[in-house]
C-alpha cells in the first residue's frame, strides 16, 4: 500500500498579538477546524494579556518571538537588539513553560546583526512569502484574494493586533485555501529561507518615522 503524499499546506502566521479584540476570535475560528497556525507575539502585549498567551499555548498553536516593544531593530545597537529578544523570550517562557524557537523581526527588517542576536537566543528567523496587507487596512475580500494565489509551502502574513478586518477575513482565507486544495499546516523553520525577504515585503521602503503602528 502506498502512503499518500502529505497534503499541500501553507503556514498561517499572526503577528503583533496577543490582543483581546482579536486573539479569542482568531483562536475560535482556527480551533473549530483543528487548523494549525503560529502567533508571533510582542513581549509587551504578552505581559499585558498573559491569559491570552496561555490560551494560545494551551490550544496547541505555535508561539514565536516578535520582539518586546516592536522597534525597528536594525536601528538599535546590538545590546538593545539582544534586550528586545531576550526579554520576550523570558516572558513567553514564563507564561508557556516553553522557550520559543522561531523569531520574526518587526516590519520584516533584519540584517546579520539582528540574525546573530536571534541565533544567540536559540531562535530561527522566519519571514513570509505572502503579504495579505491586513496591516495596511485591506478589507476581508482583499486579504482572502491575496491568499487565493498561495502555493504549497507559502508562509502567509496576517495580524492579531485587534483589527476586525483580519478576523472577518479568516473564514474567507480558509475557504480560498480549500478551493485550491491547500490546508493550513505547521510552520517549518527554514521555510522560506531565513533572511530571504519576500519580494512584496514592505520593510525596505518604510521610513522609520511614520510607519503605521499596526504594521508588520
Ligand atoms: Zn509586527
Amino acid at each position: 500500500m502506498n502512503p499518500s503524499p502529505p497534503p499541500a499546506t501553507v503556514a498561517l502566521t499572526f503577528d503583533d498579538g496577543p490582543h483581546p479584540d482579536s486573539t479569542p476570535a482568531l483562536l475560535a475560528i482556527l480551533a473549530a477546524g483543528g487548523r494549525p497556525a503560529t502567533f508571533f507575539l510582542r513581549g509587551d502585549q504578552a505581559e499585558r494579556h498573559p491569559g491570552l498567551v496561555r490560551e494560545i499555548h494551551r490550544a496547541g498553536f505555535g508561539i514565536g518571538n516578535h520582539s518586546f516593544s516592536h522597534p525597528h531593530l536594525t536601528g538599535l545597537r546590538p545590546a538593545g537588539i539582544a534586550a528586545e529578544i531576550e526579554r520576550t523570550q523570558r516572558t513567553l517562557s514564563r507564561l508557556t513553560g516553553t522557550r520559543p524557537t522561531l523569531f520574526r523581526p518587526p516590519y520584516g527588517e533584519s540584517d546579520p546583526v539582528v540574525r546573530a542576536a536571534a541565533a544567540a537566543a536559540g531562535l530561527t528567523e522566519v519571514l513570509w512569502t505572502v503579504d495579505t496587507r491586513d496591516w495596511a487596512g485591506a478589507d476581508p475580500a482583499g486579504i482572502a484574494g491575496a491568499v487565493a494565489a498561495a502555493r504549497p509551502g507559502d508562509v502567509v502574513l496576517l495580524h492579531d493586533s485587534g483589527r476586525r478586518n483580519t478576523v472577518d477575513a479568516l473564514p474567507l482565507v480558509l475557504a480560498a485555501l480549500a478551493r485550491r486544495g491547500l490546508s493550513p499546516g505547521p510552520l517549518a523553520p527554514g521555510r522560506p529561507a531565513p533572511g530571504h525577504p519576500a519580494p512584496s515585503h514592505p520593510a525596505p521602503s518604510h521610513p522609520a518615522a511614520g510607519t503605521p503602528a499596526a504594521g508588520t
